[in-house]
């Protein structure tokens, strides 16, 4: 995955050329960013920021005069020229299995062409496959241009509101009003939030691998879930007792909560009840 430099470029979409990045210099998006695996996430759930995923949507462009540049499409063609070049390497890491070039090989192919944390210890022919294709991808589609990071997302409009840094597309309070509304409500919680991350990370301190980004993700949204939870108690807790679920320690256990949070949410909806 990429990472953030300081006075990166950026393709504007609207005005057609390249710009500084301008919005990296406070120092809570600095601190972020900062971070290898934090900065790829949502301050509020578990989903990507905008601006993680416009990184992993690379484009290539034509630099043309004037500081101007242009889109090249990413034809068949080009896809065509990158799976010959696959297909050439995955039959020589092939060979190299097999011992043909020496013992050194085969991890010599993984280290150039590979990255070993996304391969998560499956040296197979299909997993070499699966990472060469998509680098040789980008790769070949980059030598008809420049590779660059386009500064809005592909599915928004030209104008639309710039990547954020610190939260995803349902979060980002610039981006739609149910997204603001979004905002709003889980903002109240972020300390709340990032407790329930630690907690899970500290009573999986054993099994819980630090160094890899989709357990930071399964992290997030199971602490995203339990606040979720935690904070409207009541209808989730309505949907178990409409199943017939009365046991509290039961209720507990599958919200992911404590028995003394289900004991005060079923008084307060007693009480709320009670004033129909
Ligand atoms: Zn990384
Ligand atoms: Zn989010």
């Amino acid at each position: 995955m990429g990472k953030y430099e300081k006075a990166s470029s950026t393709y504007d979409p609207l005005l057609k050329v390249l710009v500084r990045e301008s919005d990296t210099s406070s120092d809570r998006i600095r601190a972020k960013l900062s971070n290898h695996y934090e900065w790829c996430f949502c301050e509020l759930c578990w989903r990507s920021t905008e601006y993680a995923i416009s990184m992993a949507a690379p484009k290539v462009f034509k630099r043309l005069k004037r500081g101007n540049i242009k889109a090249v499409p990413l034809t068949e063609s080009i896809r065509t020229e990158a799976r010959k070049k696959t297909d050439t390497l995955v039959a020589r890491y092939e060979r190299a299995l097999k011992g043909e070039f020496g013992k050194y090989e085969p991890p010599r192919m993984l280290g150039r062409y590979c990255d070993m944390q996304e391969l998560r210890g499956d040296f197979s022919v299909a997993a070499f496959r699966e990472h060469v294709e998509r680098r040789m991808l980008v790769s070949t589609w980059a030598r008809h241009g420049e590779l660059l990071r386009p500064s809005a997302l592909p599915a928004h409009p030209e104008g639309a509101a710039r990547p954020s840094k610190l939260y995803c597309e349902v979060h980002n309070p610039r981006r739609s009003d149910e997204a603001r509304r979004a905002y709003q409500r889980d903002r109240r919680f972020t300390l709340e939030y990032e407790d329930l991350i630690e907690k899970i990370w500290s009573q999986g301190a054993a099994v819980l691998p630090r160094w890899d980004i989709e357990t930071w993700a399964e992290v997030r949204k199971n602490a995203y879930n339990q606040l979720q939870a935690l904070k409207s108690p009541t209808s989730s807790m309505d949907d178990l007792l409409n199943q017939g679920i009365t046991n509290q320690a039961e209720i507990a256990r599958q919200l992911g909560v404590s028995r003394q949070a289900v004991s005060a949410a079923i008084k307060r909806r007693g009480r709320k009840q009670a004033m129909r």
